[in-house]
């Protein structure tokens, strides 16, 4: 020890623990507050009307994250349905390199201001390693706050960060209930209702997708029957090459594999699933599949694939493969992830077309017709054993 006189003293181990016991005393205090502090932490506990923009994410994890508000006894206030008004108003405060969707995130942002007390914007990054989230949803909170700044936009965040942070959503959850003044067991009680509610969703959505499947199955079986039948009547040596069952009767379906933001957002995709319904294709989802299936498979594809929506995407593809017969890509332009993860599977699956459609906000429905006419063409053509007889 260092003593005034530039001398030094030794001191015993007993006179060592009593110099060092103060500081540490102090410390062990200090933490303890902080930990009460954060425990007590009840910053949005004024918040009465919680808003939550339609889109990105909330076409994932909407029902999670209105359940768990209402459990806490809060107002949910979700921005209405996209439309250009929206689109626009987003794009005016978003720099060009954005993609459509995350300008379009921005107009729902806007469309809340006044009409509730604060904006829930959560940070996601990521599930896990390989179960990452597009960096653009991890940027949210910082990319609204920086944007509606001068707004005084009031923003209610939590991150879900489990590789680097250790901040899973259960925890993430529990921790934000108690900022709403909800005690912890509380808090608790309401993560568990949201998230099954929102499992019960996904549940529902997975089965009745499973059903159309069993459907579409069933009648292209009979339809192959029948066709059969045709045949032999009109053929019965095949060397004629007729068709192999009644265009009409066969159901043609199509595989959408898009962002569930793009998927299920009309307004997003140029209303490409009424395209496609209205030449007689039955659409199948890929984000409706089981996810942790879809997410399971999708290791068969790719070991490396960092994005977590992306995986349950591509998984959806091979797990539902043999039941469709063309798939169509839907992009929002310009993704990054879709970019690698879209080309990827346009390059390895093989035996079914595939249509690629990169979608943006100046994209009229003409030329997207066109094309999803062409490609329903060249389906049917197969269907009759076209490209196999012909
Ligand atoms: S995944 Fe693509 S479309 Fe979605 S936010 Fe990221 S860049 Fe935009």
């Amino acid at each position: 020890m260092a003593l005034d006189n530039g001398k030094t003293k030794t001191i015993s181990a007993g006179e060592d623990q009593a110099l060092l016991a103060a500081p540490l005393e102090a410390a062990r205090k200090a933490a303890a507050s902080t930990a009460a502090a954060l425990r007590s932490r009840t910053d949005c506990a004024d918040i009465e009307r919680i808003g939550i923009p339609r889109a990105l994410l909330y076409y994932r994890y909407g029902v999670l994250w209105t359940t768990f508000f209402e459990q806490l006894g809060r107002e949910v206030v979700v921005s209405d349905a996209s439309d250009k008004d929206v689109f626009d108003a987003g794009e005016r405060v978003s720099v060009d390199e954005c993609c459509l969707a995350s300008k379009l995130y921005l107009g729902h942002v806007q469309s809340l201001i006044g009409s509730c007390d604060a904006v829930f914007v959560p940070s996601l990054a990521n599930r896990g390693h390989r179960k990452g989230f597009c960096t653009k949803y991890q940027a949210l909170p910082d990319l609204v706050a920086n944007t509606f700044f001068d707004t005084g936009l009031r923003i209610v965040s939590l991150l879900v960060n489990e590789t680097e942070e250790k901040a899973d959503e259960k925890s993430a959850f529990i921790a934000l209930g108690q900022r709403f003044g909800s005690s912890a067991a509380d808090a608790k009680r309401a993560y568990r209702a949201a998230y099954a509610a929102q499992q019960r969703a996904d549940r529902v959505a997975a089965r009745a997708q499973e059903r159309l499947v069993a459907d579409i199955d069933q009648r292209r079986r009979q339809a192959a029957a029948a066709g059969a039948g045709e045949r032999s009547a009109s053929d019965p040596t095949g060397e004629a090459g007729a068709l192999r069952w009644p265009s009409q009767e066969a159901p043609l379906a199509i595989l959408l594999v898009a962002h569930p933001y793009v998927a299920h957002d009309p307004f997003v995709n140029g209303g490409v699933v009424d395209l496609l319904e209205s030449m007689g294709a039955s659409v199948l989802y890929a984000d409706q599949t089981d996810h942790g299936k879809a997410l399971h498979e999708s290791f068969e594809f790719s070991e490396t694939l960092p994005w977590i929506v992306n995986r349950e995407l591509v998984g959806s593809v091979t797990l539902l493969h043999a039941h469709v017969d063309g798939i169509v890509l839907v992009s929002a332009f310009p993704c990054g992830p879709d970019s690698m993860t879209n080309d990827a599977v346009a390059r390895c699956i093989q035996g079914k077309p595939i249509l690629s459609l990169i979608v943006d906000a100046q994209s009229g429905t003409a030329g997207l017709e066109t094309r999803i006419e062409s490609f329903i063409d060249i389906l049917r053509y197969q269907q009759r054993g076209g490209y196999l007889h012909g």
